[in-house]
């Protein structure tokens, strides 16, 4: 029944290609700039020094089992959650508009957001149906999309030219994009380009979107990790929430709590405020919990009960922040450390948006046959579209690879 014509092989995840080639190669002197999760500077892989203390106070709790979490998950975890992205005090959270459900990480998020649209959202304009993302996007979000029979168009974001955001011909996908289509948004940390609006443009793509009545959902999977401020990181979410839009957050604690392997995230339903705004959001609760059962039955406890003890606790939070300031620190030392070797070399082409993107990533604007060469003549493993890692760059490797990246520019 199912011969290749009804099932095809598919092809391999090119990261996990990437991966599998890094692992294979001998050579001393390799590079990994393809993984998505943050290194230390001896390129290992970092427990954040808060989730030790947590972990051990949990081990500690001699109440602790491991019962089944209810199917919204750790409610002390969805309500710190809910303050982290939209503020201690958030009018949105005082008048009980926001319900928020805990996922397997932010790719539960993203997908529960969108089973939900697929299955609920009819706006007054059929055409309205799709979901635009940015081009380019985490690779994911189409796959995501589209499993869940929506279909799914694009908007411009990246200029070549700039390398920094294509905000003229964004706002143009924008307005003529119909009248209440969903918007999909990197709250920050854009990935994989690392380019992010400023709060100006922020301003000026939320009064678009009100004008043509457009719902946004935020994909908010660096948190912290972008500027190392948790409120700057999430500004652009609550400008929107300001301006009085109904919207939905895809929320992950892989990157900002290093619990990639966890599947710690949470899901947040905000209505826009109205008189039968409470009763909306129980209707939209009830749905969403249905689907959740039906989709995962109820989340998993452990990371959820790492990040609830953070969270939820002053001292730790603190420690937090001050291990998301390592994290975010080490990659602007990064990109300050590959700007200034390039300058210093005079290596052909414009490298300032290597300092100007934020995040983990950089597209680099390396084409192809450069990306090609990198690898095989320095062993430098990095997606064909360009991007970079930062968090595999370190203070041992920085130069190599600079001079490496000068090499295939000449
Ligand atoms: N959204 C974006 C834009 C991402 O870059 C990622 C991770 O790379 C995710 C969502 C989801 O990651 P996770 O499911 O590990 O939380």
């Amino acid at each position: 029944a199912f011969s290749a014509d009804v099932v095809p092989q598919a092809p391999e995840d090119p990261l996990f290609g990437l991966m599998a080639a890094y692992r294979k190669d001998t050579s001393p002197d390799k590079v990994d700039l393809g993984i998505g999760a943050y290194r230390d500077n001896n390129a290992k892989p970092w427990v954040l020094p808060v989730v030790k203390q947590a972990d051990e106070l949990l081990r500690k709790d001699p109440d602790l089992n491991h019962e089944y979490l209810p199917i919204a998950g750790l409610a002390d975890f969805t309500s710190a959650s809910q303050k982290l992205i939209l503020g201690k005090s958030s009018p949105a959270i005082a008048d009980k508009r926001v319900v928020s459900l805990q996922t397997i990480s932010g790719t539960g998020a993203v997908h529960l957001g969108a089973l939900f649209l697929s299955k609920f959202y009819n706006p007054s304009n059929p055409e309205a149906k799709a979901i635009y993302a940015s081009t380019p996007t985490w690779a994911n979000h189409n796959q995501i999309i589209t499993n869940v029979h929506l279909p799914m168009k694009n908007y411009p974001y990246f200029s070549k030219e700039t390398k920094g955001l294509a905000f003229d011909g964004m706002m143009e996908a924008l307005s003529s994009a119909p009248d209440g289509s969903v918007i999909l948004l990197h709250a920050c940390a854009h990935n994989p380009t690392g380019v992010d609006p400023t709060q100006d443009q922020w301003k000026q793509i939320a009064q678009i979107m009100r004008r043509k009545n457009q719902f946004p959902f935020f994909d908010c999977a660096y948190q912290g990790f972008a500027s190392g401020s948790l409120e700057t990181d999430a500004w652009a979410i609550n400008h929107f929430i300001e301006q009085g839009f109904e919207l939905m957050i895809a929320q992950s604690y892989a990157k900002n709590f290093g619990l990639y392997g966890e599947r710690a995230g949470c899901f947040h339903f905000v209505a826009a405020p109205s008189p039968n705004a409470q009763d909306e959001i129980s209707r939209v609760g009830s749905q969403l919990a249905i689907l959740q059962r039906s989709e995962i039955s109820n989340p998993p406890a452990y990371g959820a009960r790492i990040a609830s003890l953070v969270l939820n606790d002053d001292a730790l939070f603190a420690q937090w922040e001050e291990d998301l300031r390592t994290m975010s620190g080490r990659i602007i030392e990064m990109r300050k450390a590959l700007k200034s070797k390039l300058d210093e070399m005079e290596t052909p082409g414009t490298w300032n948006h290597i300092t100007d993107q934020i995040g983990m990533f950089s597209f680099t604007g390396l084409n192809e046959q450069q990306v090609q060469k990198l690898r095989e003549k320095f062993h430098i493993y990095m997606t064909k579209n360009g991007r970079i890692s930062m968090a595999g760059l370190n203070t041992k490797n920085v130069e190599y690879f600079a001079k490496a990246v000068d090499s295939v520019v000449r």
